[in-house]
Parts: C-alpha cells; sequence; structure tokens
C-alpha cells in the first residue's frame, strides 16, 4: 500500500501531511522546495513525478483540470492498472469525464473529490469532500481520505465537481452582495461591526457576513489564502454546469462577469476577499 500526493499549494501541503501521518506517503510538486520542506516537516517522502506512478492512490490538488492533465500526460505509460485516482482540484465536471475515460483505458479508476473547509480544514483535518465516480471505488479509499471530516458521495463522475462549483458560486454572490450593502450602510453613516452584528442574528447571514467580512475585510488583511482568480475560475465552471443543462441562471451570470472584472483590477492572486475592494472602488467608500 502505497500514497500519493501531487500540488502541495495552499490546500495540498497540509492535506498530505495528514496522508504522511497514516502512511508511507510519496509527494510530488512542480517547485521541489516545497516537496523538501513538506518532507522534513511531515515525513513524507519527496520524489520526481514518474516515480510516483507505482502508488496505489494517487491524490492531486493542482489550480484547475488544465494542470491535471499536464501531470497526466507526464505519467502517461507509467501508471498501473488497478491504481485509484482521486482528483481534489475544484475541476471541471467534462474534464473529469475526458479524465476518468482516458485513465479507464489505462485500467486506472477515477474519483473527481474535491474539497471545502479552507486553509483551517485543511490543517484540521475536517474537510468535507464531494466525490463523483464510482461508489465501490470510493468506498475502496475512503480511509485513505485522513484530510476529511466528512465525504459524500454526490453523482456519478464529474457530479462532484459540479457540487462544488455551485457550492462556490453561491459564495462568490454571498460575499460579493453582502460587500454591495454594507457599502451603502457605511456610506449612510452606519457603523459596520453594529450591522454586521444585526445581520448575523437575522436572516440575511452568511458564511460571508459571520467570517469572511469580518475577519477579512473590516479587519483590511485579506490574508491570501484563496486565490481571486481560483473563485473566477468556481463561478465560471458554475456556469458551464448550468450552460449544460440549457438553464437559466442570470444573476450567476452577472457574478460571473464581476469576478472577472474583480480578478483584472484587483489581481487574480490576491485572497477572493479582496473582491470587494473593488465594490468599494465602484462606491468610492471603504468597508471597514
Ligand atoms: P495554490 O495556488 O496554493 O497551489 C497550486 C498548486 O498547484 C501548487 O502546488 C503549484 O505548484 C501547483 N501547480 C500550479 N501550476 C502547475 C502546473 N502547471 N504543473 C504542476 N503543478 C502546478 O492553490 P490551492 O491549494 O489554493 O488550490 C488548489 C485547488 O483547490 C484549486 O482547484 C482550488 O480552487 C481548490 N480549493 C482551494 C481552497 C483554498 O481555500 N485555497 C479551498 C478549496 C478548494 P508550485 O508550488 O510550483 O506553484
Amino acid at each position: 500500500m502505497s500514497t500519493a500526493f501531487i500540488g502541495l499549494g495552499a490546500m495540498g501541503y497540509p492535506m498530505a501531511g495528514h496522508l504522511a501521518r497514516q502512511s508511507d506517503t510519496l509527494v510530488w510538486n512542480r517547485t521541489p522546495a516545497r516537496a523538501q520542506a513538506h518532507e522534513a516537516e511531515f515525513g513524507s517522502a519527496a520524489c520526481e513525478l514518474s516515480s510516483l506512478a507505482h502508488a496505489d492512490v494517487i491524490f492531486s490538488c493542482l489550480p484547475t483540470s488544465a494542470e491535471v492533465w499536464e501531470v497526466l500526460r507526464v505519467l502517461d505509460g507509467q501508471l498501473e492498472a488497478g491504481t485509484v485516482w482521486v482528483d481534489c482540484t475544484s475541476g471541471h465536471p467534462q474534464e473529469a469525464q475526458a479524465q476518468a475515460a482516458w485513465l479507464a483505458e489505462r485500467g486506472v479508476h477515477f474519483l473527481d473529490a474535491p474539497v471545502s473547509g479552507g486553509t483551517g480544514g485543511a490543517e484540521a483535518g475536517t474537510l468535507t469532500v464531494m466525490v463523483g465516480g464510482d461508489p465501490a471505488v470510493l468506498e475502496r479509499v475512503r480511509p485513505r481520505l485522513a484530510f476529511a471530516g466528512k465525504v459524500v458521495h454526490v453523482g456519478p463522475t464529474g457530479a462532484g465537481f459540479a457540487v462544488k462549483a455551485v457550492n462556490n458560486a453561491l459564495l462568490a454572490v454571498n460575499l460579493w452582495a453582502a460587500g454591495e450593502g454594507l457599502a451603502a450602510l457605511k456610506a449612510g453613516g452606519v457603523e459596520l461591526t453594529a450591522a454586521l452584528d444585526v445581520i448575523n442574528a437575522s436572516s440575511g447571514r452568511s458564511n460571508a457576513s459571520e467570517n469572511l467580512i469580518g475577519q477579512r475585510v473590516l479587519s483590511r488583511e485579506f490574508p491570501a489564502t484563496f486565490a481571486l482568480g481560483l473563485l473566477a475560475k468556481d463561478v465560471g465552471i458554475a456556469l458551464d454546469v448550468v450552460g449544460a443543462q440549457k438553464g437559466a441562471a442570470p444573476l450567476l451570470g452577472a457574478t460571473g462577469g464581476l469576478y472577472r472584472a474583480a480578478e483584472r483590477v484587483i489581481g487574480g492572486s490576491a485572497d477572493h476577499t479582496a473582491a470587494l475592494k473593488l465594490v468599494e472602488q465602484m462606491n468610492d467608500v471603504e468597508i471597514s
């Protein structure tokens, strides 16, 4: 039994830490210094990408499905039949289906298994994992999901990525709408800590109002734990999910445009909550 983890970013680094505490774990990162730091901190084994092809469970956590394709192509011809590939990237449902088919031709199983709970959940080992794919394959790897607090099978291949995209689209809507409302209240002279106190005891509350805005926006800290560019990507995937059903989702469409604008104006590597800096610019007021 051997486990491998590809992509030691803000999420992957602590997630792979939980795996290494559980069993022998090979780690690979594009920037090797991060894999070496992981080996020193958690006792994992930093290796070349091709060296982890023989693991029986391979996790990936990369920015998008495009980077997952890049590593799959490098590993082509080296993966072994019976291996399970667990992609924890917030990827694209259509790419999940294509990757599952590509891997199936090589005898490898694929689960789309994106996560929620942020870097705090990754460090605590309490992430929620939403899994698309064969339920029997999930049962084989369930004991290996050492970073999870909750694991839910949500449907066939691609369903995990679809649920993740819709969840993050809701985050984007709630965050932006709270920012617009608070900007107006601030311009009208209302104390925002008092306004949030009321909203968080009332029906307008959300994770954005309860946690993100107080901790990251009013504080002016905007700690870069989840990139604005990644949230904009997720809203775009949610719009593709809607489009695949020929659905009507004008609010999500507007949200996608707003986050693409925020990514361009504020910068994709800023924390996602920094999107509200664009709301501030639009209203000439600081949400503080
Ligand atoms: P980061 O930007 O922190 O890390 C990205 C990782 O991908 C790094 O290990 C990076 O390597 C690697 N990488 C980037 N491009 C390539 C490439 N072309 N080839 C190989 N490796 C590459 O991202 P996060 O950890 O924040 O996010 C990862 C995934 O998890 C995303 O899909 C995101 O949407 C999702 N997610 C993020 C959450 C968060 O709170 N941050 C919460 C839930 C899901 P290198 O070190 O060399 O740059």
